[in-house]
């Protein structure tokens, strides 16, 4: 069985499921710019950001792939002529090139700490455009093809599933999942809800369930919202949907382009939240920005005791 076959059949039956923390936060908070992902710039340092999540206890780990599309590298450019005229050689492949780059330090951070451990590797993909922003979403035959290249360069790089998250309207999350599944790849769809557990779009959990449902997602989560709306978007899913469900939430305030961290959610009281997202039914939790390596150690050993 794959590492990923080991951790959809404990989350079928159950099982409680540990994701990793925040990876782009964790970057900033480690003194390192989030240019370029640092995945060619300082491969050490994100391999071994993994490594601490795998220590951790995470049985899922996310690749470090936020928003890496082609199309956000040509957004500078007034179109691919322009591009190819003035920007640096390569410009067109570089996404995909980092992409690759950014499963393989996930696959190394496993070989050399899982130590026998089932860890799956899931290709984080979220929104073509900015996340917090459905209207800018790009047409529908657009995000088709866009995210298919994406999907079938994750495939192509051996992840073992697709975590397409931050994700706020239907139609991204339908045409995302669509594009993992024809990819060949498992897929888990988080969603960024409102204070009243809807989307941006103003779509309700109810509206996500039923258009994703035929599509098979592995599980959905609520993610990158505070912990209390999480609890709400959390609720919501719950009430409509049968399979496997979860939550990862952000802690701090979003400071553009970076992260403002706060100490409001030390480890414990992070766990305690996690108590009673456990008890509502919640199989998968971990964390999303602001969340560091010791709030997983205190996710997976507390809630696994
Ligand atoms: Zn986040």
């Amino acid at each position: 069985m794959s590492n990923y076959d080991v951790i959809r059949e404990r989350l079928e039956a159950g099982e409680l499921i540990i994701l990793d923390g925040g990876i782009g936060t964790e970057i900033l908070r480690r003194n390192l710019s989030w240019a370029d992902h640092q995945v060619t710039g300082s491969p050490d340092a994100i391999r071994g950001l993994h490594e601490d999540y795998i220590r951790a206890g995470a049985d899922v780990i996310t690749t470090n792939s936020f928003q890496l599309a082609r199309r956000s590298f040509l957004s500078h450019f007034r179109d691919e002529a322009h591009m190819r005229q003035v920007g640096a050689a390569e410009l067109g492949a570089r996404a995909a090139e980092m992409l690759a780059a950014s499963v393989e330090l996930a696959k190394e951070a496993r070989a050399n700490v899982a130590a026998g451990r089932s860890v799956a590797i899931a290709g984080a993909v979220t929104t073509l455009e900015w996340c917090f922003r459905p209207d800018l979403a790009p047409p529908a035959h657009e995000m088709r093809s866009e995210y298919r290249e994406i999907m079938d360069v994750m495939a192509e790089a051996g992840v073992d599933l697709i975590l397409l998250e931050t994700v706020n309207s239907v139609t991204e999350a339908t045409v995302g999942l669509e594009a993992a599944r024809q990819a060949g790849l498992r897929c888990w769809v988080g969603f960024v809800c409102d204070e009243r557990g809807a989307l941006f779009t103003g779509e309700t959990m109810a509206d996500a369930e039923k258009a994703l449902a035929p599509l098979e997602p592995d599980a959905v989560l609520v993610n990158c919202v505070p912990p209390d709306d999480a609890t709400t978007g959390l609720r919501e899913l719950l009430a409509v949907r049968s399979g496997p469900c979860g939550v990862y939430p952000h802690i701090g305030r979003f400071d553009p382009p970076e992260w403002f961290f706060t100490d409001e959610y030390p480890p414990p009281r992070l766990l305690e939240e996690a108590r009673r997202w456990r008890e509502m039914g919640a199989r998968v939790i971990g964390g999303c920005c602001g969340t560091t390596p010791d709030h997983i150690r205190a996710l997976a050993t507390g809630l696994n005791s």
